[in-house]
């Protein structure tokens, strides 16, 4: 059978595997820095949770879903994002739940894409939601999130790009003004969304192709046309980024192509990505949405941010992603008698929080610390004949040879020191 995984998946296999937790471990940090709660929501949904909430003229409910029919002849999707499946929760509780509601969630998505460098049909994103706030604040919090997560990864080469999409108030009559203009410009659009542009003109402002692109830098800017509350609003984030030391750009053209979305748009793009995919951010407010999956009107915004991407983004930037976490100790037994106690050692080794391994079954010495090389352990615990008499180990650091023996509480303790000074 062939044994590479779906086109469009990957394997993680170390050390690319243990960075990618690493970011993981790093996101969960950063929320819980700001007191975000975890969720955890399924992964599949029913299909009329994604056709509602992502509009049925978005390329993700068109294109890209991963959609079958259960054995009960339900219609579920694989989740191609996390924010509707979080706030489909949050109204089935929101009884019990604290409002504001912050949250966050690491898991897989799917989308049904053409796969290419930074774009995956599997993918796993760091998401963060503050449900049920309308302020400005909320918007900048989220930001600055997302702008400590990806600095804490190592990313220099970002840049923040913000921008207001208005609201139910102002964007009617800006859309109209928008249209006007893509149906005096429609020639130079690309086949798509010449055919398209009237069912969702704010998705030409989104295309990444050079001809809409054109295009989109003559259009009215929505930015221009806010009505007073959604300039007030805009005008609060960008003081508050300010504030908060988060440097961004504003960025007109930059636009989210539902009409669930209000007020504040974001992305972080990466320098080092090529243009189609160099968002390993991106973010806004979505006034709108738990209405219609049929909750009451409950301000909300968010923002998720790709791993694979970011992994890619620090490739990249040169950057090593970070290698297996280093093995302090490997346990070598030698001959029969150092068996038992090479197991007790191994236990009271990892009870004081050492990362210890040993060989399964019998071995040479000489594979043993073959073994203990390959995990590029920085010390070998070896019991043989003699220690296993006396009831000690000769602890051996690898880097230069240099050896004592002793009891084992007390060589932990020493490996536990030297750990320490190591890590300085
Ligand atoms: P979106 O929900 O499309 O705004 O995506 C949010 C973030 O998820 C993006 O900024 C990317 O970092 C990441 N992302 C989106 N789609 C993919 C994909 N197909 N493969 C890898 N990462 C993705």
């Amino acid at each position: 059978m062939d044994l590479s995984p779906p086109r469009g998946m990957q394997d993680f296999l170390p050390p690319r595997s243990e960075a990618l937790r690493a970011r993981a471990a790093a996101a969960a940090r950063q929320a819980e820095l700001f007191g975000y709660r975890s969720v955890e929501v399924p992964a599949l949904e029913p299909t009329e949770l994604y056709e509602r909430t992502a509009g049925e003229t978005s390329d993700v409910v068109r294109k890209e879903m991963y959609t079958f029919e259960d054995r009960g002849h339900r219609l579920l999707t694989l989740r191609p994002e996390a924010t509707a499946g979080i706030v489909r929760a949050y109204l089935a509780h929101a009884q019990q739940l604290p409002s504001p509601f912050n949250v966050d969630t690491i898991g897989a998505m799917w989308r049904y894409g053409r796969p290419q460098a930074g774009r995956y049909r599997e993918f796993r994103q760091f998401d963060l939601e503050v449900i049920g706030a309308p302020e400005p604040d909320a918007d900048v919090e989220v930001i600055a999130v997302g702008d400590r997560f990806l600095r804490e990864a190592g990313l220099d080469d970002i840049e923040l790009q913000v921008n207001s999409i208005g609201d139910e108030v102002c964007r009617p009559a800006y859309r109209e003004e928008l249209l006007s203009y893509l149906d005096a410009h429609q020639q130079e659009l690309t086949d798509e969304h010449r055919a398209r542009f009237r069912e969702n003109p704010l998705r030409v402002l989104d295309c990444r192709d050079e001809a809409c692109r054109a295009v989109s830098r003559g259009a009215p800017k929505i930015s221009d046309r806010l009505c007073g509350p959604c300039a007030e609003h805009f005008a609060a984030v960008q003081d508050g980024l300010a504030a908060e030391g988060v440097p961004f750009v504003h960025e007109p053209l930059l636009v989210r192509g539902l009409d669930y979305y209000t007020r504040t748009a974001f992305e972080v793009v990466a320098g080092s990505l090529s243009e189609a995919q160099a968002a390993v951010c991106g973010g806004g407010r979505y006034d709108g949405l738990a209405e219609i999956i049929g909750g009451p009107h409950t301000p909300a915004v968010g923002f998720a941010s790709g791993l694979e991407r970011i992994l890619v983004a620090l490739g990249n930037e040169g950057k090593e992603v970070e290698g297996a976490a280093r093995l302090d100790c490997f346990v070598v037994a030698i001959g029969g008698e150092a068996i038992e106690p090479a197991r007790k050692a191994a236990r009271i080794l990892r009870d004081v929080g050492l990362s210890t391994m040993s060989s399964f079954g019998p071995r040479s010495t000489k594979a043993q610390f073959r073994m203990a090389d390959r995990q590029r352990a920085q010390f070998a615990v070896v019991i043989g004949r003699e220690e296993a008499v006396a009831g000690t180990v000769t602890v051996r650091r690898l880097s230069d040879g240099h050896q004592q023996e002793f009891g084992i509480d007390e060589a932990a303790a020493w490996i536990l020191t030297l750990r320490e000074e190591g890590s300085e």
